[in-house]
């Protein structure tokens, strides 16, 4: 991969945050000491990054993918309502590799697990709409 300030500079502001940014969050985030970056190198150097395997691609159902500067082994959990995405580190996690090998042909090695739920902030305001009633 060819040396690039700009892809420095974005690798260090996602190594720098735990927020799990879109792309387009990252852009803002770096675009004020970075004028003369655009969205489009972002995208680019983003999935170069992830294509080296130099951060994680947070694929959810629904939404932009997220990015992590974190590629140590954890697992993520998305709120369905605002996308919040938070770490999971976990060593107790069945061996879901060894379960799904020896079924198919395909050799496993590795596998994209997402969780899903509703955060503590959403639960709160919908807790909040429910008990002052929908606003009219
Ligand atoms: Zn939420
Ligand atoms: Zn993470």
């Amino acid at each position: 991969m060819i040396y690039s300030r700009q892809r420095e500079v974005i690798l260090g502001a996602l190594r720098s945050t735990r927020s799990h940014p879109t792309a387009e969050e990252l852009y803002s985030m770096i675009k004020p000491e970075n004028p003369g970056i655009s969205l489009a190198t972002v995208y680019r150097d983003l999935n170069q990054l992830a294509a080296h395997g130099m951060i994680l691609r947070i694929h959810a159902k629904s939404g932009p993918d997220r990015f992590d500067g974190n590629t140590s082994e954890h697992y993520h959990a998305v709120c369905s309502e605002c996308g919040r995405t938070v770490d999971i580190f976990t060593d107790d996690m069945p061996d879901v590799c060894a379960a799904a090998n020896g079924q198919d042909e395909i050799q496993v090695s590795s596998v994209l697990m997402l969780f899903a739920g509703v955060c503590k902030q959403c639960r709160e305001s919908q807790q909040d709409t429910i008990l002052k009633g929908e606003p009219s």
